[in-house]
C-alpha cells in the first residue's frame, strides 16, 4: 500500500506538508505515521476530528493549540525524535532544539498566510510569519531556491526561513 493512501483525502495541504516535514526530519517511515500525524495535529489544533474529517471547531479546545499538538507529537514520537533530531547548534540539547522547532512550525502553521516582503529581493510574497524573521518579512520562491543549494544546510534553512509549503512557497502563491 502507498503511504499516500493512508492520509485522509480532504487533508488541508499545509497539514500534509507539516506531516511530511515531521516524517522527513525525524526519519519516521511507518505507513500509518503520515495519516496519524495529520489527524492528531488537526485534532489538537481544533481543525479536525482526529478521524479524517476537517473543519474549524472539530477537535479539542486547548488553551494553546500549537503547544498541545507539539506535546501530543512528542508523547508519540519522543524516542524517534531523540534518536534522529538533527543538530542545529552543538552546544544545545538536540531534543530541546527539536521540540522548540516543532512548536515554531506549528505556531506558524496556526497563523493564516499573509503578504510578506522577501528579505532577499524585496518582492511581495505570500507566506506565514516565521519567528526567526523580522516582522512582515519572509522569503520568496525564487530566492529560497538559490539559497537552498548554495549557502545553507537544510537544517539551517529551517532555522532561518521555516518550512517550504508552510512559511514560504505556498501552493496559493502563484507568480
Ligand atoms: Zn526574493
Amino acid at each position: 500500500m502507498q503511504k499516500e493512501d493512508l492520509v485522509p483525502a480532504d487533508t488541508p495541504p499545509v497539514l500534509r506538508r507539516f506531516a511530511e516535514w515531521f516524517c522527513d526530519t525525524f526519519e519516521i517511515r511507518g505507513i500509518c505515521d503520515l495519516g496519524y500525524i495529520v489527524n492528531i495535529t488537526a485534532m489538537n489544533l481544533n481543525i479536525g476530528d482526529g478521524q479524517g474529517r476537517f473543519g474549524s471547531g472539530m477537535g479539542q479546545d486547548h488553551e494553546d493549540p500549537p503547544l498541545a499538538a507539539r506535546d501530543h507529537l512528542v508523547a508519540s514520537y519522543g524516542t524517534t525524535i531523540a534518536d534522529n533530531a538533527p543538530e542545529v547548534d552543538e552546544l544545545l540539547d538536540r531534543v530541546a532544539q527539536a521540540k522548540s522547532t516543532i512548536l515554531s512550525v506549528l505556531r506558524a502553521l496556526w497563523t493564516p498566510p499573509s503578504r510578506l516582503t522577501c528579505c532577499c529581493c524585496g518582492a511581495s510574497t505570500t507566506g506565514r510569519q516565521w519567528y526567526n524573521r523580522d516582522n512582515g518579512f519572509g522569503i520568496c520562491r525564487d530566492c529560497i531556491d538559490c539559497i537552498d543549494m548554495t549557502r545553507h544546510t537544510v537544517t539551517e534553512c529551517v532555522s532561518l526561513y521555516g518550512v517550504r509549503g508552510i512559511t514560504y512557497d505556498l501552493p496559493s502563491d502563484q507568480p
